[in-house]
This record gives C-alpha cells, structure tokens and sequence, in this order.
C-alpha cells in the first residue's frame, strides 16, 4: 500500500475541515467528496439518506462496511428578531462555552452569512443575566446568540430562516500543528473521513466486498448509517470514530488507536474486535482497549437497532471532544493501516481461529475462509 506522511494527512484533514457539513446540510462536503469519488476507479453514489458510498468488490461472497460520518455537530437557527439577531440551539453535542465568542458561518439557503456569536459585555452587575455566567452558571443556547449586522429583510435574502445551520466560521476553522498532533474543530469525524479516503485510494480486491461509506447526520442518531444498513446486507460495520481522552478512561494519548469494547449503546461485537486485533498483530501497531460511556457510533446504534449481526469501533485517543480536539497524526495512520491488513490479509488467519476456543463463536465468519 502507498501510506501518506504526516504532512500529505494533515493537508487532507485540513480540505475536509473547511468543507461544512452540519448534520442533515451536508451539500458543501458532499460536492468535494463527489469529485474526489470521481477519480478512485470505483463504482461510486449517493444514497437517499444521503450517505456517500464507495464499492470495493471482494475475491469472495460476504460484505463489510466500513463507515465515517462526515457530518459535523453546530447550531440550529430557532428564530430572527426585528433587529435581525439570530437565535440558535444545539445541533448534536455542541455548546456555546466551547466555541466561545467568535466568527460562526450561517449556511442560508442562497448565501452564507457570517456573524458574530455572542453573550454580551463582561463589564456588567447583578442587574445583568450575563453577571452570573462568570461565576455561577454554565453558559446556554438561551443566553447566545448570533450578531450579523444585517436587517432581517438581509437576511431573508440570504435565505437565513429557523433551520438554518450554523457552525464555526471558516476564519477560526483552520487545523493548527502542534508537532505530530493536529488540533482542530470536527476533527469527529472528518480526521474518519480522511481515513476512509486513503482506503479507498488503496484497496484493490479485497476479500469480501467493502462499502466504505462516508454517513450522514450520524452526530442526531446515526441516522445515515441506519438507513444504509437497513438496506443493504452486511455481515459486519465498522465505524471510525474520535476516542474521547479523559481522566476517568484507561485510554492514553499517542499512536496507538483504540478498540472499544462497549459504549453507550451497548457491545461490540468480540469476534469482529478479534480479527481487528489480528490486524494490528501483523502491522506490529500497538491497540488499545476500552469501554467508554456518553458515546455512540453508527457502529453500536446499528447493531443496537439488528441491522448488523456484529459491529466495531476503531478510533484515535482525542482531547477536548466536540470542541477544540486534539489527535496524534500517527493514530489516525495507524488505522488506515490496521484496516487495510484487516480487509486484504485476515483470512490467513482463519484457520488458527478455527481452532482455538472461541471457535464457537466464529462459525458465522465464514465469508473470512477465501
Ligand atoms: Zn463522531
């Protein structure tokens, strides 16, 4: 396989952050990922949902998706007053402390609009609501808003109306390297987003048919991943995700990935994590294990929901989840290359797991034989 250097990830990681994509308004991604579909040599599409599917054919019968959401959490217009402020809410796991104020971009149906999101001067007493959110009470949606300078009779032009998106502006969305890490926004999911590309550009013949797909509004339930693998028979899905850092988690920072055992939603599937590690056996890349709460993936939700029979989650240790995130460039590497074993080499290894004890367990992994 051709593995990208650092420098080459960081630059693509970098293109995919400043194509917007909040959940369910994915158009400006959609468009870059279409054209860059266009010259992989493989059959290609938009579903529906909206996902974006690449089709790799396997040597043998079975199939296997391989997913990354390339939606990005935000904000929601909720309304426009007679001064022309705009009103948001929460669009998946945002909050407005995290962003802080700042340029945000409102992705209106004609143009996009940029405006200052807001909480009002510091230089205030008790007389104000914004004295208690300098030692008392977390910042909410209710108490932002956004700034545009514009008359609602603009904005309007500009196609800006309740439901309306926004996100952070393109003027802050720009990665910042911090030696072998990158430091941005969405990095969930678009660092995913990334890996599935290099996939993509390297697969050739697999085992089993891969689809890897990039899925839509997965930061509002997996909605995309859902619907695609409702509809198309697969005999596993793995997500690549972001693995949030925190104290209370055995996951260390660096380049090793992580494999989570269980989420939010539920398990994964043991087998599956099995021939995952297998994988990473044979690369020699060091693997995490971790069980994780207030977290999902279209990974668990769709075996949660029996439209898989068995799912994964492979993902690199994070910092500052949902808001400024932090990732070692190497840990997202690591996981193109554990993927690429996974997909092309794994069923070497068939045979040993056959017969060791978990043999039971592994019947149903026929389509892995070659
Ligand atoms: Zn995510």
């Amino acid at each position: 396989m051709d593995l990208i250097s650092d420098n080459q990830l960081f630059c693509l990681i970098e293109e995919l952050v400043l194509q917007h994509s909040p959940s369910g308004a994915e158009q400006e991604i959609d468009g870059w990922l279409l054209e860059r579909f266009a010259t992989l040599g493989q059959e290609t599409w938009q579903d529906a949902a909206g996902n974006l599917i690449v089709k790799v054919p396997g040597k043998n019968p079975g199939a296997i998706a391989i997913t990354a959401h390339k939606d990005e959490i935000g904000a929601i217009v909720k309304s426009i007053d007679n001064r022309g402020r705009v009103e948001v809410r929460k669009l998946g796991g945002a909050f407005p402390w995290v962003y802080g104020e700042g340029v945000v971009d409102l992705l209106g149906d004609h143009a996009c609009i940029s405006g200052i999101l807001s909480f009002g001067s510091r230089h205030v007493s008790h007389e104000a609501p914004q004295k208690a959110q300098q030692d008392q009470a977390p910042l909410q949606w209710q108490n932002a808003w956004v700034e545009t300078k514009c008359t609602p009779k603009e904005l309007d032009a500009a196609g800006v109306r309740p439901g309306t998106r926004m996100v952070v502006g393109k003027h802050r969305k720009r990665p910042f390297r911090l030696k072998d890490y990158i430091a941005s926004y969405t990095l969930d999911n678009k660092a995913s987003v990334a890996i599935l590309l290099e996939l993509a550009r390297n697969l050739q013949r697999p085992l089993v048919d891969i689809y890897l797909v990039a899925s839509a509004k997965e930061e509002v339930g997996a909605i995309g991943a859902l619907y695609f693998s409702q509809r198309q028979a697969l005999d596993a899905l793995i997500a690549l995700e972001i693995c949030p850092l925190a104290s209370e988690y055995v996951i260390k920072e660096g380049s090793a990935p992580v494999l989570l055992s269980q989420d939010g939603y539920g398990l994964y599937d043991e087998g599956l994590n099995g021939l995952i590690r297998q994988a990473a056996t044979r690369r020699k890349i060091p693997l995490q294990l971790a069980t994780i709460n207030g977290f999902g993936s279209d990974g668990s939700i769709a075996m949660k929901y029996g439209h898989v029979p068995r799912a994964a989650c492979l993902g690199f240790p994070t910092q500052n989840t949902h808001g400024y995130e932090i990732a070692h460039l190497g840990a997202i590497i690591h996981c193109i290359e554990i993927l690429y074993t996974f997909c092309t080499q794994v069923q070497v290894d068939y045979e040993n797991i056959q017969k060791s004890q978990l043999k039971g367990r592994w019947g149903v992994l026929d389509f892995m034989k070659g």
